[in-house]
């Protein structure tokens, strides 16, 4: 080892789902929204001027704060934006959690918390989920350095009550509690009413989902001014200019589309729904999917096995070779054609193995 090497930051990095380049591949993989996103965004790609590009963008991304905090019906200083709700929660533990006692988040969750916490230096303590996928909120009333709730959580796609989201609040006065509603557009209900009561809930969300620009990086949090001024400090202490000008330009002209962002996460429940009926059918069992995705396994089906006939032949979900969840697959929502490929797929799958 180089003796400079001894002074790097030590991290393990996140894993995210594969980007396979063959655009035939049938992907169900990163839970990205089948469906294009709305026509406002190919309209301001049109008529962008490339002259705009020349200068450095807002750094307060006023036209796209706004544009959300219109859409949500508060005032835009409780509403931060960064590149992806990855940069938003990533600031979060930055710039929320720095007291000696451990965050708690749970065990089966999103798999970037532990990542960002060991990269702030952030202690932490995972709590399990009962034996549903249900978070458990009696695990959340100890002293803590903060919370964070993925809702629906990932990658069960287990929803939370509202109630509930509100019990582990209320008794959590003293700590930031974060909630990542990365997927409550598929039908779940969001806790962003209770921020007007809580000036220590910081409720997180996206556009890669519900509104199809995993590709143009935009996540918003919302919360209390006290709370997205200290987002703000921190990220101005980092990086002045984080949304580009065309993301500034486009998430605020997609967020302006609600009728379109209606019909599009209406048809991805509805196919959803469908699925499970169908994956019920062929003996999988699941939690009760608020999500664009379902968390599948089947009893006597090697979940690792089939993963890697199906990527070998073109269909890509998700598997996590890790404790506790290495039975499941995570199957993103695709259109409807997709889903029949690969749900013809299983079942051609299941008749050869006899099972
Ligand atoms: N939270 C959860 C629970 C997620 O699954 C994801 C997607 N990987 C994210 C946050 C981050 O999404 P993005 O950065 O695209 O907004």
């Amino acid at each position: 080892m180089r003796a400079w090497e001894a002074n790097f930051r030590k991290v393990e990095p996140y894993t995210p789902g594969e980007q396979p380049k063959n655009p035939r591949v049938i992907k169900l993989n990163t839970n990205e929204n089948p469906y294009p996103p709305s026509p406002a965004a190919a309209e301001v790609l049109r008529s962008m001027d490339p002259a705009l590009l020349r200068k450095y963008p807002d750094p307060d991304s006023s036209l796209l704060r706004d544009a959300i905090a219109e859409y949500y019906g508060i005032c835009p200083d409780r509403v931060f934006v960064g590149v992806g709700s990855d940069d938003v929660l990533g600031m979060a533990f930055l710039t929320f959690f720095n007291g000696p006692k451990p965050v708690l988040f749970p065990n089966i969750t999103y798999s970037f918390y532990d990542v960002w916490a060991d990269l702030f230096r952030v202690p932490y303590e995972t709590q399990p989920l009962d034996k549903d996928f249900r978070i458990v909120p009696e695990d959340y009333m100890k002293p803590n350095g903060g919370i964070v709730i993925a809702n629906p959580n990932a990658p069960t796609g287990v929803e939370l009550s509202r109630d509930l989201i509100e019990e582990i609040v209320k008794a959590n006065q003293e700590s930031v509690v974060i909630v990542d509603e990365a997927y409550v557009d598929f039908g779940a209900r969001s806790a962003l009413p209770l921020t007007e009561k809580y000036e220590n809930l910081l409720v997180v969300q996206t556009f890669s989902k519900s509104r199809a620009f995993a590709g143009v990086r935009i996540g918003f949090a919302m919360g209390h001014p006290s709370l997205i001024n200290a987002l703000n400090c921190v990220k101005n202490s980092y990086n002045s200019y984080t949304m580009t000008t065309p993301s500034i330009l486009l998430g605020a002209a997609v967020m302006k589309d609600r009728a379109y962002f209606e019909e599009s996460t209406a048809k991805v429940i509805a196919t959803r729904e469908r699925v499970k009926k169908e994956l019920s059918a062929l003996g999988f069992t699941f939690g009760d999917s608020k999500s664009n995705f379902i968390f599948a396994k089947r009893e006597g089906t090697d979940a690792k096995k089939l993963f890697e006939a199906m990527r070998a032949d073109g269909i890509f979900v998700r598997y996590f070779n890790k404790p506790l969840i290495r039975d499941y697959l995570r199957i993103s929502i695709g259109t409807d054609e997709e889903m029949d490929t690969f749900l013809g797929y299983v079942k051609q799958y299941l008749a050869k193995q006899g099972s």
